[in-house]
Formats: structure tokens, sequence, C-alpha cells
């Protein structure tokens, strides 16, 4: 199941939850409100880190 991110428009906390595909609707585990918002938040396709040790390292010289 994906995880989706609401956030609470009355407490402006964000929190996850773990739902279905097609169901909306989400209460608020802080305050209990139902008036909340989900967030398109697409995985992150940001390269952290990336692997790309680029450059040589050792020089050879034994
Ligand atoms: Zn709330």
């Amino acid at each position: 199941m994906p995880i989706y991110e609401y956030t609470c428009m009355d407490c402006r906390k964000s929190f996850t939850l773990l739902q279905r595909i097609g169901v909306g609707g989400a209460v608020c585990p802080w305050c209990n409100s139902a008036n909340t918002a989900k967030q398109m938040s697409s995985f992150s396709c940001s390269p952290v880190g990336g692997a790309g040790a680029a450059g040589s390292g050792h020089t050879g010289g034994t």
C-alpha cells in the first residue's frame, strides 16, 4: 500500500497514512479533524548522494 501524506487544515500538522489507492479522506491523528488535505508528494527524484565517485583516487605508482 502506498503512503499518503496529509496536512491537517486545522492544526497544520502533517502526517502520513497508509491507504489504498482511490480511498480518500483521512482524520487527523492530532486533533481528530477530518479537514485534511492530501499532499501529492511524488516520490523524491532528487539525486541525493548520487553514485558518482568520479575522479581517479589512487595514482598508480608502485
Ligand atoms: Zn489536526
